[in-house]
């Protein structure tokens, strides 16, 4: 398996949000040392874990915390099976109710998700499994640092001298995003991709959890006016996760012949 998948990664442009040089967005050299743009990422995930014990939001529903640890668990196994650089990492979900975004991830192999969110789409383990391995990948891609160095650039970095200022003068203002829309969108795509080898190898059920999408895709329906999004929509997410399952599956069966 292990092999199987450095092989359809390599296939799909790299591997690996953290460490290495990312496929997608622009090969500038890194702004900031690493640990130092990590370090900012923890703190801003720290800052929104305090906030949430303050205002009483971190989801207390011990079923569905104990149920996100178990696919947390399998993911992070999957994640260290495919990349030896988190081979001794340990991955924490943090369930946070109305926490604005479906979910998100941190250096720190930190995974906050959106408590309501999961309620509202009612999501079974296989389609959380696909959440958190998409979830994952911005992780083992870098794409947090490749934020901050797109801040560094655009802004010069007199102005954001350090990862923590970058970071805090990207949260300040819409517009920000809106110009690193077009690399969002691209990490977003790599994140699909790696997510879904990461998916794959946690043996959950591919069927049962792209069904994710059509559930996405009736919110989509749904919402009045979105806002912009760096994802492409959901049935485009479907089958470009779904392709890359199927590749895995074919090599996986070429080299074990009989059932998975
Ligand atoms: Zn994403």
């Amino acid at each position: 398996m292990k092999t199987c998948i450095a092989v359809v990664l390599l296939l799909f442009g790299g591997i690996c949000f953290a460490q290495a040089a990312p496929a997608a967005g622009p090969q500038t050299a890194a702004a900031y040392p690493e640990s130092e743009a990590q370090a900012a990422w923890r703190g801003l995930a720290a800052g929104y874990v305090r906030k949430a014990l303050k205002d009483q939001k971190l989801d207390r529903d011990r079923t569905l915390n104990a149920r996100a640890d178990v696919v947390m668990a399998a993911v992070g196994a999957a994640v260290a099976a495919i990349d030896p650089r988190f081979a001794k990492d340990s991955w924490k979900v943090i369930l946070i109710d109305d926490f604005g975004y479906g979910a998100a991830a941190f250096p720190g192999e930190t995974i906050i998700v959106d408590a309501t969110f999961l309620r509202t789409l009612q999501l079974n383990d296989d389609e959380l499994a696909l959440i958190l391995s998409h979830e994952a990948a911005h992780v083992l891609a870098g794409h947090a640092s490749v934020k901050l160095s797109f801040m560094a650039n655009y802004l010069g970095k007199e102005k954001v001298p350090t990862a923590y200022t970058a970071l805090l003068e990207f949260l300040s203002k819409d517009a920000y995003a809106t110009a690193y829309r077009p690399t969002a969108r691209l990490q977003e795509r790599e994140a699909d991709r790696i997510g879904a080898a990461i998916f794959f190898a946690t043996g959950y059920d591919s069927q049962r959890a792209l069904g994710v999408f059509d559930k996405l895709e009736y919110l989509e329906t749904r919402e009045d006016q979105p806002d912009p999004d760096s994802h492409d929509a959901a049935t485009v997410r479907k089958q470009a996760i779904s392709a890359v399952l199927a590749d895995l599956q074919r090599f996986h069966a070429s080299r074990h012949p009989g059932p998975r």
